[in-house]
């Protein structure tokens, strides 16, 4: 099959990789890809927001199945145009990708499905909002309700606090992700994130992680696109995975059936679990990144037969081959990351790691330049391994990070600690 990866980041170059293990690709193009990325496969330059662009661009290369990384394409629709065109797609329509996209249509569909999740206003004005926080008291979520980038939620640990995020939200600090708000009950407990596999009807998980979002050691400092990830989420047992499932993504699932815009892709469900029991904090529509590096290491070539059964509506039959391992990413940022960082210093050492199926660096913001590769963006490379146990894990992955020679870069030291 000749397949079409759609995305730049480290989630991307994982699926490549993944994808690339198996037999049935016999050719792989990433749009638009990175260096890392460009080792292994062939990256093309693509629009991937533009849905014509990308139908176009499949239909010239003869591409058998496209396989959408980023949340953003699915959301303008890009699913829907190359399904329409006849080609297969893993990945929402963006009547589906809602679940993402609208933090108050995911409310909604919580509400008639009975999924446990956190009680919640949704709010158009600011003084209705306000009255609702003053009535509610502190702590409380503050979340803008459109695709923000990650950075749309506030936990105002004051009402004074929630009110000035309501007035920077409906001031339009968030863009037209603000016009609209979501006002949320704070939950406690603990994080934990669910990948699950749909196509429309059925519903196969496919492994679990835990990331860690803050950039300082011990969890502290200001929130990232996330600085490591381990899978499995120990705090995830079969049993509060179940509930999750029962309760939660599966009624969800059947009400987007129901609604007549079936849901078919991988459910990323955000868990808050207490006492034993799953609440939902959110979906995304697409893969964690970086959680999805850590569950290619463990699927690795069987990760696309499930997209695809996905993608063809056959999850009923499939199952996944677990190797009973664990595997652990550690990001590598540029210093300054998350404010601001340079661009272009160059990352020796490379070389020094293994790439083989318990070890590999994926490239998150990478480019090639004079034959060297340089750093062009904040979260830069996602050093990953596998092993028996995620101490294991955590060795091969440290070991690697002290191969590579990158003294404008840096990483947090403690990825995996809460499970360690
Ligand atoms: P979201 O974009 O909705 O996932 O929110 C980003 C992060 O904010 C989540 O991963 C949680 O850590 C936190 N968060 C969101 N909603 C809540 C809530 N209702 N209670 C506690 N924490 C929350």
């Amino acid at each position: 099959m000749n397949i079409l990866i759609l995305g730049s980041g480290g989630r991307e170059h994982s699926l490549a990789w993944a994808v690339l293990q198996n037999p049935k690709c016999d050719r792989l193009i990433v749009a638009p890809g990175n260096a890392g990325i460009n080792a292994i496969a062939e990256c093309a330059t693509l629009d991937i927001m533009d849905p014509g662009a990308v139908m176009t661009f499949a239909e010239e290369e003869a591409i058998d199945f496209v396989i959408v990384g980023p949340e953003a394409p699915l959301a303008a629709g890009v699913a829907d145009r190359l399904r329409e065109a006849g080609i297969l797609t893993f990945g929402p329509s963006a009547a589906a990708a809602q679940l993402e996209a609208s933090k108050s249509f995911t409310k909604e569909i919580c509400d008639v499905a009975n999924a446990p999740t956190a009680a919640y206003g949704h709010f158009t004005d600011a003084a209705a909002a306000r009255d609702y926080v003053a009535a509610q008291g502190a702590p409380i979520v503050i979340k803008a309700d459109g695709l923000a980038a990650g950075k749309g939620v506030i936990i105002a640990e004051t009402v004074a606090e929630a009110h000035a995020a309501i007035d920077d939200m409906f001031g339009g600090a968030f863009g037209g992700a603000g016009a609209e708000v979501v006002i949320e009950e704070f939950m406690e407990g603990e994080e934990a994130s669910l990948f699950v596999l749909c196509d429309g009807a059925n519903i196969l998980s496919i492994g679990s992680a835990q990331d860690h979002k803050r950039v300082g050691e011990g969890d502290t400092g200001p929130n990232t696109g996330g600085m490591g990830a381990y899978s499995p989420a120990p705090v995830l047992t079969p049993e509060i995975e179940a509930l999750a499932m029962d309760r939660i993504v599966r009624p969800c699932v059947e009400e987007m059936a129901r609604r007549g815009t079936p849901f078919q892709g991988v459910l990323y469900a955000g868990l808050m679990i207490k006492d034993g029991q799953p609440r939902l904090v959110e979906y995304n529509v697409r893969f964690g990144d970086p959680e999805c590096q850590v569950l290619m290491m463990r699927l690795g070539a069987q990760a696309f037969d499930l997209m695809h059964a996905a993608a063809e509506g056959r999850l009923d039959s499939a199952q996944v081959n677990w190797a009973d391992d664990h595997a652990l990413t550690v990001v590598m940022a540029a210093e300054g990351y998350p404010g601001d960082y340079a661009k272009g210093s160059v990352i020796g050492g490379l070389e020094a790691c293994p790439a083989d199926s318990f070890n590999m660096v994926f490239h998150a913001g990478t480019a090639a330049k004079d034959g060297k590769i340089t750093a062009s963006g904040g979260r830069v490379l996602n050093v990953t391994a596998r092993g028996a146990t995620l101490r294991e894990a955590a060795d091969r992955a440290y070991g690697m990070v002290d191969r590579i020679d990158w003294p404008e870069g840096f990483c947090r030291r403690d990825i995996g600690w809460r499970a360690l």
